[in-house]
């Protein structure tokens, strides 16, 4: 991939990262005819059907930590200034903005063994960030910190982390391998009441949940599962007891043994260089492919780090961010797949006096355009025309997060390795392994890449706890007709509740998740600091607040369903029903949001300190 490119106000984004496919003959008739096609191969019933793993009698252990032990304790009780639930990348920025602000007595919870929270759990072969690591891993400069490729591999992330939490004291009093199971608010202590699965009762003045965007494992229904006979595990728990080898040495294990794969998206994609590299078969069993970019990964250059000014991490996301938005940027600092493909399909260059249907067809004929690359790399990296077919992506590139990799398709190409194609899903398991047109594959060791429940997965879900509010509300209650917060961050009868900002919240949404979460963390430190301040023990959003926050974020939801219901089904539009997306439970801003407007906006009303749309008590002095 060449250096980093100006970009311009009329060509924000720039062109296709893989091969132009310019030379291919547009006919919207006959695209849309292909799609639509492709789509009704996987409008199966049921596809989107998922285990409910907290009860499921069978697959309940696929939520175990492999990693670390459980070791016998006794039950915390306790009275502490700020529990966090979640040891990911957001409750760890919340902790530390919480530190910068003097709080001593934090208490972050996760079921997790450690810290990490993705990091910890996705530990994967060849797992790595999917966004550039000068800008997903959090707090470099506060670190001085700089990663050792341009897209780290998940255990120097999972460390990274971990030194964070150590130059912020969060490990110490961390209660790791305990789940969450209830929350009550207190109004006559004020305080938060937290009670967990190892008998702790902890309370606490602010409660932060960082629970996580995707730390729910998604597992299939297919008919059959639990007769399967071999090994089987989740890409979120790998079981490198079974397999042998670590992240990136080889699985030494697995010389003998026929592994099946199930899922192509962003971490089966991840995991076939290694398991074709150690595996004597592996059939990656792929429902919809995705469309694979060039990642263009490579160590940091020696010189990185020379030049670079205070601040220049977040300067280096905003960059990212402007150009995911389309707004001009005089130089795309990232300069990837992301900031080239996908950027140009969010926001198709408009010529000045095109009509609307102008403009529609353009913007389909650029998504063409980059859907054609993709094609050709495949056509020029995979040997097999037959393999190639099938794995070519026809949908638009907007329908499905787009994935980057360097070795996944070259990789099908390996004499030991098989790729099936089953788009309407596998018909059932047997004993000895998946059944796809009545033909039985055998396979010794089943690994679901099947994925996470992402946004769509209401907030009260993710958390996994019940948490009971003024009144004895849940949040559940609460939000059954979808969320209403204020900022996305502060709900009515929640007080000194805190939610780190997640898309599906009435928050933003962004690729790079990371920024959001170091901005949610400075808001929720700037906004306590002041409260101490203000000796404000009591904080509650007041009606009209949370009313008006909610009102506009209806008001500015754009209804893609029109173009999202001829999509392949994915997790972007609803699995196929991108109808049924609530309004209520969408984000800031129209489109892919409005980032910039947002932190704006929380900037600004924490500049005034005046704490609009707050109700404040103080009931003594500040504490
Ligand atoms: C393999 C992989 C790669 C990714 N790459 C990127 C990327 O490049 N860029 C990007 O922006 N995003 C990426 N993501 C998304 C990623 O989830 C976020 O970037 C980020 O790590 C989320 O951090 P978090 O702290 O919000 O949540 P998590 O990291 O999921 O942490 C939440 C934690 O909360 C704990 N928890 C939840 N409920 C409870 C409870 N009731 N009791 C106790 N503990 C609880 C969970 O155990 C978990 O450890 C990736 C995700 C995966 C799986």
């Amino acid at each position: 991939m060449s250096g980093p490119r100006p970009t311009t106000p009329s060509s924000p984004s720039g062109g296709p990262t893989a091969r132009d496919g310019g030379a291919a003959t547009f006919d919207p008739e006959a695209v849309r005819a292909k799609y639509l096609a492709e789509r009704d191969k996987r409008l199966i019933p049921g596809r989107a059907d998922i285990r409910d793993l907290k009860t499921d009698e069978h697959f309940a252990h696929y939520r175990d930590d492999p990693f670390t032990p459980v070791t016998e304790r006794d039950p915390v009780v306790d009275d502490v200034d700020v529990v966090i639930v979640g040891g990911g990348i957001a409750g760890i920025c919340a902790g530390a903005q919480l530190r910068k602000t003097g709080i001593e007595r934090i208490r972050l919870i996760d079921q997790a063994g450690g810290i990490g929270g993705t990091w910890y759990w996705n530990r994967y072969p060849g797992v790595m960030c999917d966004v550039e690591s000068y800008i997903y891993m959090p707090m470099l400069e506060e670190l001085d910190y700089i990663p050792t490729r341009r897209y780290a591999f998940g255990e120097e992330i999972l460390h990274h982390l971990e030194a964070i939490a150590v130059r912020f004291d969060l490990e110490a009093d961390a209660l790791f391998h305990t789940g969450v199971t209830r929350a009550d608010w207190d109004e006559d202590a004020a305080r938060w009441r937290v009670r967990t699965d190892r008998g702790d009762e902890v309370s606490c003045r602010w409660y932060v949940l960082a629970v996580g965007i995707l730390n729910l494992l998604k597992l299939p229904t297919i008919p059959g599962m639990e007769d399967f006979a071999g090994h089987s595990f989740h890409t979120a728990r790998w079981d490198y007891s079974y397999t042998g080898g670590g992240p990136n040495e080889p699985l030494t294990g697995l010389a003998d043994k026929v592994v099946g794969l199930m899922g192509t998206g962003a971490t089966g994609i991840q995991c076939v260089p290694p398991l074709a590299e150690s595996a004597k078969h592996l059939y990656v069993f792929q429902r919809t492919p995705s469309a694979i970019g060039e990642r263009g990964n490579r160590p940091t250059a020696p010189d990185f780090a020379r030049g670079l000014e205070p601040g220049w991490q977040r300067a280096r996301m905003d960059n990212f961010q402007a150009i995911m938005l389309g707004r001009p940027a005089e130089l795309d600092q990232v300069d990837d797949g992301w900031t080239h493909d996908f950027a140009a399909v969010q926001h198709p260059p408009r010529e000045k006096g095109m009509t609307t249907a102008e403009y529609l067809r353009s913007a389909e004929e650029l998504d063409f355009r980059i859907m054609e690359a993709h094609r050709r790399r495949v056509e020029d990296l995979v040997a097999d025309p037959a393999t190639a077919t099938i794995l070519k992506p026809y949908y638009r590139y907007l329908c499905k997060r787009p994935c980057f990799h360097d070795e996944y398709l070259q990789a099908l190409n390996n004499p030991n390795v098989t790729l099936v194609d089953c788009p309407a899903g596998m018909e059932r398991i047997t004993k000895r392994g998946p059944v796809i047109d009545s033909q039985q594959y055998e396979v010794d060791c089943l690994v679901y890449g099947t994925g996470f429940e992402a946004e769509l997965t209401p907030l009260f879900c993710r958390a996994g706890h019940e948490i009971v509010g003024r009144g004895g509300v849940t949040l559940a209650e609460k939000w059954a007709d979808g969320a209403a917060s204020l900022f996305g961050m502060m709900s009515r009868g929640f007080p000194n509740m805190f939610v780190m900002p997640a898309p599906g919240q009435q928050a933003v949404v962004t690729v790079n998740y990371t920024q959001l979460a170091v901005f949610g963390a400075e808001f929720i430190g700037g906004t306590v600091r002041l409260l101490r301040e203000r000796g404000v023990e009591v904080f509650d959003v007041s009606a009209e607040a949370e009313d008006a926050w909610t009102q506009k974020i209806v008001d500015s939801f754009v209804d893609g369903s029109a173009v999202m219901s001829a999509c392949t089904p994915s997790r972007i539009n609803n699995e196929g029903h991108p109808e049924a997306m609530n309004p209520r439970s969408g984000n800031y801003g129209r489109g892919m949001g409005d980032w910039f407007g947002y932190r704006e906006l929380l900037e600004k009303w924490l500049e005034a300190g005046s704490f609009e749309g707050l109700e404040l008590e103080v009931r003594s002095p500040a504490s």
